[in-house]
C-alpha cells in the first residue's frame, strides 16, 4: 500500500493563493484550499495510486470525519485514511518525521509490509522537518506557490518506476 503523507498549509494553499482568493471565497475553511492545488492533488493520487494520511497541524483541530467532510467539500476525491500521531513535533526534539515513522510502525496492517522495509510512501510538505531515512521520499513545496504541475510530474515519474 502506497501512502502519501500530506501537509495542507503551503501545499494545498500558498502565499499566491492568499492574495488571489479574498474576493471570491466566502467560507473561511474552504477558502484555505486552492482549487488548482486540489486538482493537482487529485491528479497525483490517481496517477500514483496513493492513500492519504494527514500530517498537517490541521489534524489537531478536526476529527477525521469532519476533516474528510471538508476534503470532500473542497473537491478532494480521495478520503483520508487517518492522521499521523501527535508527538508534539516542534515543541520538543521530535519532528514531523518522527510522527510519520511512528505511524508507519503502528500501521503494518495498512502498509502490508514490515515497517523496517517500507519505502513505498511519499511526503509532501513545505517544511523540511523530516528524518534522514525519509530523504528519498520527501518532496518539498514552496509555500509561495504550493503544489505545482512540475512537482506532480516529478513525483509521478519517480513513482511510476516502482
Ligand atoms: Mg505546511
Amino acid at each position: 500500500m502506497r501512502i502519501l503523507f500530506l501537509d495542507i498549509d503551503g501545499v494545498l494553499n500558498s502565499d499566491r493563493w492568499d492574495q488571489a482568493k479574498k474576493p471570491i471565497n466566502a467560507d473561511f475553511l474552504e477558502s484555505q484550499f486552492d482549487p488548482k492545488a486540489v486538482a493537482l492533488l487529485n491528479e497525483l493520487v490517481a496517477k500514483i495510486d496513493a492513500q492519504i494520511v494527514l500530517t498537517s497541524s490541521w489534524r489537531l483541530n478536526f476529527e477525521l470525519e469532519g476533516m474528510n467532510a471538508l476534503f470532500h467539500k473542497v473537491g478532494i476525491k480521495r478520503a483520508l485514511v487517518s492522521y499521523t500521531p501527535n508527538l508534539h513535533a516542534g515543541q520538543g526534539y521530535l519532528t514531523r518525521g518522527n510522527e510519520i515513522l511512528q505511524w508507519i510502525l503502528d500501521n503494518e496492517a495498512i502498509i502490508q509490509t514490515k515497517a523496517a522495509n517500507y519505502t513505498n510512501y511519499l511526503i509532501l510538505d513545505d517544511n523540511a522537518d523530516f528524518l534522514l531515512s525519509q530523504a528519498n521520499q520527501f518532496f518539498q513545496t514552496d509555500p509561495a506557490v504550493g503544489l505545482t504541475p512540475a512537482l506532480v510530474e516529478e513525483i509521478v515519474t519517480r513513482y511510476s518506476q516502482y
